[in-house]
């Protein structure tokens, strides 16, 4: 049950911000000026938060069945959801005052969401962002894939749980496999680097895993497998483990341990590692396994293995079986401003009042940093996960 703002701000002089006024008037983006003090966040466990996703829709076309609940979805009210405006007003604080660096961009599906573009141009234009990413079903991506990378965003992770067209169908709910396959050949074409293939792994595509590598590594994608993660009753028969899924792989590749998925190298050897990420226009190779043996601190989700001893690899998150919690460096905000800490703990505070009817950024700045301060998240999510197509995975 979500339990908006349970803490409330100390109620600290208003600040006189100017009101957001439209996406039009964002400045062009450019460094953070070295050494120039921004306000960093820190939790209840003392890591550093530099990393927001942000759910800008709880509207989806496709209706996964391991994403939202059979009975159907209680939609968030218009009159609930942030403006495109105020979104962008509030990564602004995050990335300009909080030394938020990379924000990835979800949903629901965030390609559906009208005025998306105009949105990705004013963020990639903040000083200080140094990683604009979005997490798409990759639907509407052919049409839209090339507006996208002009406007900022040019690392993709894409949802692709199966490539047999009546799987897909009975997954999603949605007849769509040859659209998303067309989707990923538009974006490969373009030149977004690195594509993430999202895979959710579950009993019913098991038997593809294997399938979902090949299509990846002959495309220069890089396959992610993803534990399930409990959103209803049909969940506990089709959970499967990560070990268990890399068992199942090691039939067929030789699977490497390497280090996390920020402890990696692209083929040109610049070192990429979590929000010093670099993003180039080039058709790059997807990132490789670098000699990394995972001494430095990093924030990646995903434990990635080398494939048969060669250049690329595999990803697996284990949310369930091997939490990351203590590397975990990010928070989400969904479309209606409800900021969550963690996902293993079913608490959202509020962020609307203090950006509607106007942005306050002193007192929005106070607020997180007290909430952050005593959220206790961050167990091994033994709950059910509830609204992840409002939250953005
Ligand atoms: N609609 C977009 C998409 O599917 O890529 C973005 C939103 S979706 C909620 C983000 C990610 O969450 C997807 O990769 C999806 O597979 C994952 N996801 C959704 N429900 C999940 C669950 N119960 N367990 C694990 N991952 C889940
Ligand atoms: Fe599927 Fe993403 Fe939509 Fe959930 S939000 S139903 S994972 S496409």
């Amino acid at each position: 049950m979500t339990n908006s703002n349970q803490v409330n701000s100390s109620g600290l002089p208003t600040a006189i911000p100017e009101a957001p006024s439209g996406l039009g008037t964002m400045p062009r983006g450019e460094p953070r000026p070295a050494g120039e003090d921004v306000c960093i966040l820190h939790d209840a466990q003392g890591r550093r938060i530099t990393y927001v996703r942000v759910s800008l829709t709880d509207r989806c076309n496709f209706r996964c069945r391991y994403c939202m609940p059979t009975e159907g979805i209680h939609k968030l009210a218009h009159r609930e959801m942030l403006s495109l405006e105020e979104l962008a007003a509030l990564i602004r604080v995050l990335v300009a005052e909080l030394g938020i660096e990379k924000v990835r961009i979800t949903g629901g599906e965030p390609l559906i969401r009208r005025g998306v573009i105009d949105f990705i141009t004013a963020i990639a234009a903040i000083p200080g962002l140094r990683d604009l990413s979005m997490t798409t079903n990759a639907y509407y991506l052919a049409g839209m894939a090339e507006d996208l990378y002009a406007a900022g965003i040019h690392r993709l992770n894409i949802s692709l749980d199966t490539l047999q067209p009546e799987r897909f169908a009975h997954i999603t709910l949605v007849d769509g496999l040859a659209q998303v396959l067309q989707g990923i050949e538009r974006a490969r074409q373009i030149g977004f680097s690195p594509i993430k293939l999202n895979t959710v792994i579950t009993r019913e595509n098991l038997d593809e895993a294997a399938a979902i590598v090949r299509f990846a590594i002959a495309r220069n994608l890089q396959p992610r497998f993803i534990e399930l993660m409990p959103s209803h009753e049909e969940c506990a028969t089709q959970f499967v483990s990560a070990d268990e899924l890399r068992s199942h792989l090691a039939r067929e590749f030789h699977l490497e341990p390497g280090p996390r998925s920020n402890e990696v190298t692209t083929p040109s050897n610049e070192t990429t590692t979590g929000s010093n990420e670099t993003t180039t226009g080039s058709n790059e190779a997807t990132p490789r396994l670098s000699d990394a043996t995972g001494a430095a601190e990093c924030h990646a989700a995903a434990r990635l293995y080398r494939l048969d001893g060669g250049e690329h690899c595999c990803g697996f998150i284990a949310p369930m079986t091997h939490p990351f919690c203590h590397l975990c460096n990010r928070i989400r905000v969904r479309g209606d401003g409800h900021m969550l800490p963690c996902l293993s703990e079913d608490v959202y505070y509020d962020l609307k009042p203090y950006i509607r009817p106007e942005l306050r950024d002193r007192e929005l700045i106070t607020y997180l940093r007290e909430v952050l301060a005593v959220s206790k998240g961050h167990t091994p999510a033994a709950r059910r996960i509830q609204g992840m197509w409002r939250i953005g995975g």
